[in-house]
């Protein structure tokens, strides 16, 4: 594989071809997956504190 899967430009280094991603779009790509990770944190953490008001709701 020689072009980018992302945006279809001309791979140069031998590391791109072997993954089939372009250095720009693979920073890209793991940079979205951080943030993903980061909002399924937040999601869980959420989720947490409307647990921790249930539970004071049932201590009143
Ligand atoms: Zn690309």
């Amino acid at each position: 594989m020689d072009r980018c899967l992302v945006c279809g430009r001309k791979l140069k280094s031998k590391e791109s071809k072997e993954i089939g991603i372009g250095p720009v779009c693979l920073s890209r790509i793991n940079k979205v997956k951080r943030e993903q990770k980061k909002r399924h944190k937040e999601k869980i953490q959420h989720k947490q504190e409307i647990l921790k008001g249930q539970i004071n709701m049932f201590n009143d």
